[in-house]
């Protein structure tokens, strides 16, 4: 490490606790009383926030004056001139400390010498973070002194660049129980004064005792942010909306980020820099990786989850080294390819500085230790964009986002080729290897060894990624998940369109109001906001409907002899009704129980036992088991226990019975005898676990499991049964959230159906497929040049208006839904903008629709967009594939190809029928249930789409880009004839199929037909 950047380690307590200060400066931003206006002047806000702020840390004097709380409950200053009436009672805490009245001499011993100058350490800590305005506000709270001033400057910049333009105050619009959400939809503001007054005497006791430790220690100060974020989260920055889309926190995080930067900066250069020189000093460091590629590549549950453990490991460890290890600065955005940090970017003299090679090895040794290579970054640090006198956080990482992500797709072996290139460690693996096979999950390590359960010759890395042990919460079993018909759904989605508003080119688009003019700028706080809320939005909602999807996880405990006498505790945990797991110890706790009786020997039975109970099952709503018994009948069993001594014989299902005879308070039971071998038992109910020894309780999980979600890509395993009112859910939801940005972000939804047999890693296989195919109907799959929506490949849609404001005809000219038409209807309220009790007005902020003008795209306000305009609209697709067809639709293999294992679709060419509207859905699911009116025999149906299928296959297996149209043409003439030749197909039904085989829609409604049949949609 060079010595400016252990010096900068030396000093982590001071950097800490000035980029707290920093965080706290706006501790007085109380919107509610700034709101008020009650005074008899009318006070600018900033005013206002620093007084509140000066009595909630309990500050006694500033500038020398004593802050005076006046007798009728209003604050005052002691020189008459500062008076805010401000109503105390209304601002809701006090802190206990008075520390803030303390100087910074009094934490002397964290102070590097540079900052020991007289007017610093004779500053108390309250003063300097009050003081932070230097051009606005009473006089005698503006900035004097040069650290005040550096504060000062650190919050001009967030705020210019979050509200570039944007400074007309008169036109500040009076709805201020609202926070702007980045989408345009008002949320209502939350204050959580309690846990923010906790925070702060937490805060101030443990700089009383000079405890930095408590606070600024490795994980405190994370456990700290993330509390103050908690508070902060839902409050504004801004009392003008739509500006306050960036919150409290966001703004607080900038600031301080900034000011850390901004002391990191004077202790490399040596000197305390003037605030002028801030913006000319930052830049930010890129660590960006493939991560989606790498977290979504793998088609195997315990892969996916080991992948990211890992990735949310390597996460953690850069950033605790940025912001911790060498505190530079903070980590101001990140998403899912990419983290960046403002950090000092010092010109020297001679050379650029500081030398960050050092980091860039640590990062890199980061990721080498954790993937072997398999992941590696590429690094970058780049100078902070500065336009006139506002610092272009947010461009300058957008333009790093560009540059990385419009190589990613091209990047030889997922790496970025720069100067920064360093060799993958798992180059290093092959050698004397070169005749292994290759890793079937990461395609790049020698395999070392066949996994034991799935077979697949797979690396020691790949290998350790499975093992790494899932907790039990996070553990997922495909028999909770699956409904009474033993059938589960993979519901994939995408938010489309994403990308565009994370690299900026969508944000203007939500406020361009013509009247005053102003626009809002990618800064990094609102960039930030659009990915954590995107990346929330399925997690929320999922989680708020998990209730309704609830089952009990059983936790056995059993005590048995085993056959030598010894008694054994044994906890089952949750594995005894799940038929892949554990299944033995209930069998051995049977043959104990019935060697305790004698009615068994327990010679023979041990050299039978495999043969006698094999299979425990769970399913069904209410928890039950079976038992099957299998290989045996009841003579045998009896044959077995009439070699016993003196006991009578007891046929199999008696012995089990009378185990269970004992928990007859707690089990229902019946038995089943089933065709000639099996012998079933099912537990029908459980009715309470309290008992001693046996159960130790029951934990309530739910049906619905997340493979994987962010930013907006989810995939969740569900009861197939739900899938439909699951998925209609989410879109009702999006619709209601995103309403305002129609037409610039969507929703892709998709169902795979699945039998609980069908092996999960071909649902996961299936769902991938069908994210691709989301992404090439978004047309994202190929970079877009800058613009306001270079995406045009994806819809150009001629709009013509049928009713003045609330109807438009979209014809889609592109893309999979060429030919067809859809009708919009236009939701009032993007029109309107809800104010007040029941008072409206226009939104001219956020309802727009991208016009195409001569071939430049422009935002257009919905209430001018003239007849016959051509718009641009991105439909949200839904799409509908089911595994069972997949039985000929989908053969998954693994070929080599150049030297490379590749999957590969080897039964049937690619099918363009997918995905569907929405709309066109719903016609799918009507024409199901007409189907279904008409009653085909569900064997009829099957063997149509068997037949069909194969017919299809022989007929185009061959053909590399099937279908053409006229292939189209072909499959409805060869449904035709079978329609007609098949027995057990009526007439009634032949219409229906008929006019959903010119696409091969047909193949996805026999599924659902059959689908319908199999469940009670009643
Ligand atoms: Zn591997």
């Amino acid at each position: 490490m060079t010595d400016s950047l252990k010096e900068i380690g030396k000093y982590r307590d001071f950097i800490l606790f000035m980029e707290l200060l920093a965080l706290l400066h706006d501790v007085g931003k109380y919107y509610e009383e700034v709101k008020k206006k009650s005074g008899k002047r009318s006070l600018r806000p900033p005013a206002y926030h620093n007084t509140i702020g000066a009595f909630i840390l309990g500050i006694e004097r500033l500038k020398n004056k004593d802050v005076v709380i006046e007798k009728n409950n209003k604050i005052l200053m002691s020189n008459g001139e500062n008076y805010a009436p401000i109503d105390l009672s209304s601002i809701p805490f006090r802190i206990s400390s008075r520390i803030f009245n303390e100087s910074f001499n009094f934490f002397e011993e964290i102070i590097p010498d540079i900052w020991k100058t007289e007017e610093f350490l004779n500053e108390t800590i309250g003063e300097f973070l009050i003081c932070h305005h230097e051009h606005y506000g009473y006089k005698s709270l503006r900035a004097k002194t040069t650290p005040q001033k550096l504060l000062s400057k650190a919050d001009s910049l967030d705020s210019a660049e979050d509200r570039e333009g944007a400074l007309d105050r008169k036109n500040r619009l009076k709805r201020g129980d609202f926070l702007n959400t980045p989408f345009g939809i008002l949320d209502k503001i939350e204050y959580r004064f309690k846990d923010e007054e906790n925070i702060l005497n937490r805060i101030a006791s443990a700089l009383e005792e000079k405890n930095f430790n408590k606070i600024f220690s490795k994980g405190n100060y994370v456990t700290l942010k993330n509390e103050i974020q908690k508070v902060w989260y839902a409050r504004p920055a801004d009392t003008r909306p739509p500006f306050n889309d960036t919150t409290l926190w966001n703004h607080a995080y900038m600031v301080s980020s900034i000011f850390k930067s901004t002391v990191a900066i004077t202790l490399l250069k040596r000197e305390i820099i003037g605030p002028g020189k801030i913006a000319s000093n930052l830049g930010i460091l890129s660590v960006q990786s493939p991560n989606r590629h790498f977290l979504t590549m793998v088609n195997r549950l315990p892969d996916y989850n080991g992948r990211w453990e890992v990735f949310k490991e390597i996460r953690r460890q850069v950033r605790h080294l940025i912001e911790f290890e060498v505190p530079l600065g903070n980590l101001v955005y990140e998403d899912i390819n990419g983290q960046y940090f403002l950090i000092p970017y010092l010109e020297f003299r001679g050379a650029k500085g500081p030398d960050y090679s050092e980091i860039r090895d640590r990062i890199v040794e980061i990721y080498q230790e954790k993937t072997d290579g398999l992941l590696l970054p590429r690094i970058k640090i780049e100078k902070c964009e500065i336009k006139g006198k506002i610092l272009q956080i947010g461009k300058t990482i957008i333009k790093l986002k560009k540059e990385y992500e419009s190589n990613i797709d091209g990047m030889i072996g997922w790496y970025y080729f720069d100067e920064d290139f360093r060799k993958p460690k798992w180059i290093e693996e092959w050698k004397g290897m070169e005749e292994r096979e290759i890793c079937q999950v990461c395609f790049k390590m020698p395999a070392e060894k066949q996994h034991f359960i799935y077979h697949d010759r797979i690396c020691k890395w790949c290998q350790q990624r499975r093992e790494s042990p899932a907790k039990e919460e996070e553990a997922k079993f495909l028999d909770e998940v699956m409904d009474k018909d033993q059938r589960f759904a993979l519901l994939v989605g995408q938010i489309g369109l994403l990308d565009q508003w994370l690299k900026g080119d969508y944000i203007c688009t939500t406020f361009v109001n013509k009247e005053t003019g102003l626009t809002k700028s990618p800064s990094p706080s609102r960039m930030m906001r659009i990915y954590q809320e995107i990346d929330r939005f399925d997690k929320n909602i999922i989680s708020s409907i998990k209730k309704n999807f609830q089952l009990k996880r059983l936790k056995f405990r059993i005590d048995y002899c085993d056959p030598t006498g010894r008694k054994t505790k044994k906890d089952l945990a949750y594995k005894i009704y799940r038929h892949r797991l554990e299944k033995k110890w209930l069998k051995e706790v049977v043959k104990e129980y019935l060697i305790e009786k004698g009615c068994l020997n327990s010679d023979i039975l041990n050299n039978t036992a495999g043969k006698i109970f094999s299979a425990i099952t769970y399913n069904g709503k209410s928890p039950h088991l079976d038992l099957f018994i299998r290989n045996t009948t009841a003579e045998t069993i009896t044959d077995y226990a009439s070699i016993s001594d003196d006991k009578a014989a007891w046929p199999a299902t008696e012995a089990v019975k009378r185990y269970l005879e004992k928990f007859k308070d707690t089990i229902n039971f019946e038995f089943k005898t089933d065709i000639g071998e099996i012998l079933r038992l099912k537990i029908t109910d459980l009715k309470q676990f309290n008992e001693e020894g046996f159960v130790n309780g029951i934990k309530t999980v739910s049906k619905i499991k997340s493979i994987y979600s962010f930013s907006g890509e989810f995939m969740y395993l569900v009861p197939a049964n739900e899938a439909l009112n699951i998925a209609n859910k989410l879109r009702d939801d999006f619709n209601r959230r995103y309403y305002k940005v129609q037409g610039r972000l969507c929703l892709n939804l998709g169902i795979i159906y699945a039998d609980h047999k069908y092996p999960l890693y071909m649902v996961l296989d299936a769902g991938k497929r069908m994210l691709k195919e989301f992404q090439v109907a978004n047309g994202l799959e190929t970079e877009k040049k800058f613009a306001m929506t270079g995406n045009t490949e994806a819809y150009g849609i001629p709009a013509l208006y049928k009713k003045e404001n609330s109807r438009i005809l979209v014809d889609f000219k592109e893309g999979v839904f060429k030919g067809e038409v859809q009708l919009i209807n236009i939701d009032s309220r993007v029109v309107k903008l809800k104010v007040g009790k029941g008072r409206e007005i226009d939104d001219k902020f956020y309802p727009y629709f991208l016009q195409k003008i001569n071939g430049q795209v422009k935002p257009v306000y919905i209430g001018k967009i003239p007849f016959g305009c051509e718009i641009i609209f991105s439909p949200g697709v839904f799409d509908f594939e089911y595994l069972n067809s997949s039985r000929v639709r989908m053969n998954l293999t693994l070929k080599k190809q150049y030297g490379q294992w590749r999957k590969r679709d080897s039964l049937f060419p690619l099918i363009h029928t997918r995905p569907y509207q929405i709309w066109k859905i719903e016609n799918i699911i009507n024409a199901g249930r007409q189907l279904r009116d008409a009653r085909p025999s569900t064997t009829a149906l099957e063997n149509f789409r068997e037949l069909l299928a194969r017919e299809i296959y022989d007929w185009f297996k061959n053909k590399e880009d099937f279908p053409q149209s006229e292939d189209k043409e072909l499959v409805k003439s060869l449904a035709q004839v079978l329609i007609t030749t098949m027995e057990g197909l009526k007439k009634e039904v032949s219409a229906t199929l008929l006019n959903f085989s010119k696409n091969l829609e047909i193949f996805d409604l026999l599924e659902l037909a059959l689908f319908l049949n199999a469940f009670d949609f009643s």
